[in-house]
């Protein structure tokens, strides 16, 4: 159990399966208000289902949001922002992994979209309500594939000799590294008591990798050996959310030590 999570709002973007899900149940059981956001409402309120059938010391309440939509994220925004004063923990959880854009033309778009720019938005429409706790945190999702980045061969990008199955998902994750840094050095600069701080999950055993060519992805993947169950894979997430040793600007891995 998380000490001190009493009388917290938490809301968490992709809530419905993996590492959100897990994070949500673990806010819920330390006793914070939890908000499940999810774009198909349906499996929302089974989500919200699942975790109190379970029990818990704190309350649930459901939200849809799709990602991809700006206008849905300020449609939603809004409604957070006139329901509640007050929102404590922003974790910037929901994801997608489709092939790069060689293989689905609009894999890029919708990976960039979801992953970083839906969030990006999101935190920017939220940030009026997050303002009203000293020590809110912002934690967003990036990945260890952020690193992926500086091993792609540019100028082969388009042959499939240089066919790398992450190659697009670990742009949107640099962006998410890159932004939680921005946003919490701009924090520091203006003044404002917020905490901006990036988590990565070791590997994850998830339904992220559904649309992935399974060969490639998986033989990519094989090198990492046993993958970790999704409680495990929410770990970073809650120790950057919940522990009070956290600094801004931190980078969370699996061990829950700072990789900067
Ligand atoms: P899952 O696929 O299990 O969960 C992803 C969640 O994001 C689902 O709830 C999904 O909803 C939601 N989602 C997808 N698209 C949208 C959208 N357009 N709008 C709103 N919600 C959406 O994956 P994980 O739990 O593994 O991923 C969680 C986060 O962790 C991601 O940001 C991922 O990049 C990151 N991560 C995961 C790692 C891993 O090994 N699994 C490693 C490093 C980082 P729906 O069910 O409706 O599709």
């Amino acid at each position: 159990n998380i000490p001190g999570q009493t009388g917290k709002t938490a809301l968490v973007t992709g809530a419905t399966s993996g590492i959100g899900y897990e994070t949500a149940q673990a806010l819920y059981t330390a006793g914070a208000h939890v908000i499940l956001a999810a774009r198909d409402a349906i499996k929302a309120e089974q989500a919200a289902s699942t975790i109190q059938a379970k029990g818990g010391k704190g309350t649930l309440e459901v939200g849809v949001l799709d990602l991809a939509s700006l206008r849905q994220i300020n449609q939603f925004a809004e409604s957070i922002r006139k329901k509640h004063d007050q929102l404590q923990i922003l974790i910037n959880n929901a994801g997608v992994m489709v092939p790069p854009a060689s293989k689905t033309e609009d894999g890029f778009e919708l990976q960039f979209g979801v992953n970083f720019l839906g969030h990006f938005a999101l935190t920017g429409h939220l940030y009026p309500v997050l303002k009203q706790t000293a020590g809110a945190r912002i934690v967003t999702l990036s990945s260890g594939a952020h690193r992926f980045v500086a091993a792609i061969d540019f100028a082969n990008v388009r042959s499939e000799k240089s066919y790398n199955p992450n190659r697009e998902y670990a742009v949107s994750k640099l962006a998410d590294l890159q932004f939680t840094l921005e946003l919490q050095r701009r924090f520091e600069r203006v003044g404002d008591k917020l905490i901006s701080v990036a988590a990565h999950p070791g590997v994850t055993r998830t339904a992220l990798s559904r649309h992935m060519p399974d060969a490639v992805y998986q033989a990519a993947i094989t090198q990492f050996g046993e993958l970790m169950p999704a409680w495990q894979g929410a770990l970073p997430t809650l120790f950057a959310a919940t522990s009070p040793t956290v600094n801004g600007g931190d980078y969370y891995g699996p061990d829950g030590e700072s990789e900067l």
